[in-house]
């Protein structure tokens, strides 16, 4: 097969969707891939690496049996991909309609990574959870680097420092990863999710629980519910009684397909010390507190809220090693044997797959 990888072009973006290791693997099992010029300079993999995993360098990448990408196309990128193309990416499926219905008219194949359906099996493609670990270390990062005291313990001559005391709302991968991150800092820590089970994976990262005394139910595929308006009003009162406690909150809390659920409302922003930092990771989808302004870091009363939108591009080494592997797993699903076999009765290949050629009548 072919495989394009364009530059990414959306604003702010640094990742790239293959990486040298990736292309390397794929051209020994027999593809050919073209990388865009420049492609995986944003995220330090210069155009000779590729060259020398044995990719072309060249500007013909969205004519390729498959594209890949981070973000979705723009309309003019989409509109140089050919019918019965196949398009890898997060294509936003639950929120681009547009952008949906222009790849299916132009009868494009297109894969959305955050639809592959998280069982087991395919546990290695699964970009949501590789894309939200860099996404929840990078938030911790910020959180130490924005708040003027120091996150360890410390004694030193001049005395004894207190470690920060930080509490991580939603404790998904995002949040199991901020809550890791911040206790290797030294920081003392505490979980909270709506999900009970949770509890013993924030126990066992050396984390303490936080009761609110509020419950959410837990679908089958191990997402959380929404809350009821009563239940949600009285998570927000329990954390404006409990946020003046805390030097940082990290907030990642998000349900499927849904804004994200308010947690914090202004008024316990305003209940905390001067000098906290709040950590929105909800920012894409609107924000868990209620002064988030996605895209901002702002200052409230003295209190630091960062809305930084997709810390994965901050990251943008890393997290496109780790894209790309989810990328490389899904490309072996889809072509075991180096060429497409579709097969639209397995659960994996009809759950991604959200644009699709349609059949011509006979
Ligand atoms: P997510 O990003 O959708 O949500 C983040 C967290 O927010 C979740 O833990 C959720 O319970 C929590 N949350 C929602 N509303 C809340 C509220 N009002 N207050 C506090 N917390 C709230 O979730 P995610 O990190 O993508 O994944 C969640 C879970 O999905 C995982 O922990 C796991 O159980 C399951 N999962 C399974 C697989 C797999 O089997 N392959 C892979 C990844 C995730």
């Amino acid at each position: 097969m072919r495989i394009g990888v364009p530059r990414e072009t959306a604003e702010g973006e640094r990742r790239v969707a293959l990486v040298p290791e990736v292309a390397a693997k794929l051209v020994e099992a027999g593809h050919e891939i073209v990388v865009e010029g420049g492609a995986g300079s944003a995220a330090s993999f210069a155009d000779a690496a590729f060259a020398e995993a044995g990719a072309t360098v060249g500007e013909s990448v969205w004519d390729a049996d498959v594209v890949v990408k981070v973000q979705k196309p723009s309309a003019v990128e989409a509109a140089r991909l050919h019918s019965g193309a196949v398009l890898i990416g997060f294509l936003q499926p639950l929120t681009d309609t547009e952008g949906i219905e222009r790849l299916t008219e132009q009868g494009v194949v297109g894969f959305a990574m955050e639809s592959i359906p998280r069982i087991t099996r395919a546990q290695s493609m699964d970009a949501l959870s590789s894309q939200a670990t860099v996404g929840g270390y990078k938030a911790a990062l910020i959180a130490a680097d924005r708040l003027p005291r120091f996150m360890p313990m410390l004694t030193t001559a001049a005395g004894t420092v207190q470690p920060a005391k930080i509490l991580v709302i939603g404790a998904g991968v995002a949040g199991l990863q901020a809550i890791a991150t911040a206790r290797r800092l030294g920081a003392v820590v505490f979980g909270f999710d709506v999900r009970e089970a949770v509890r013993e994976q924030i126990e066992s990262l050396g984390a303490k629980f936080l009761d609110l005394g509020v419950k959410g139910e837990e679908t089958a595929g191990g997402y959380a519910t929404e809350l009821t308006p009563e239940q949600q009003a009285q998570q927000q009162a329990e954390l404006e009684k409990r946020l003046p406690e805390f030097d940082v909150v990290i907030t990642t809390a998000a349900i499927p397909g849904r804004p994200a659920p308010k947690l914090i409302p202004a008024s316990a922003v305003e209940a905390m010390r001067p000098g906290s930092v709040i950590v929105d990771l909800a920012a894409e989808t609107g924000g868990n507190c209620e002064l988030t302004e996605p895209g901002e870091d702002i200052d409230h009363g003295g209190v630091t809220i960062v809305g930084r939108l997709n810390l994965p591009s901050e990251m943008a080494y890393h997290a496109s090693q780790l894209y790309a592997r989810n990328v490389q797993a899904l490309l072996n699903h889809l072509a075991p044997e180096g060429e497409l076999v579709l097969d639209f009765d397995d659960e994996i290949t009809s759950g991604a797959c959200v644009t699709r050629k349609e059949a011509k009548p006979e």
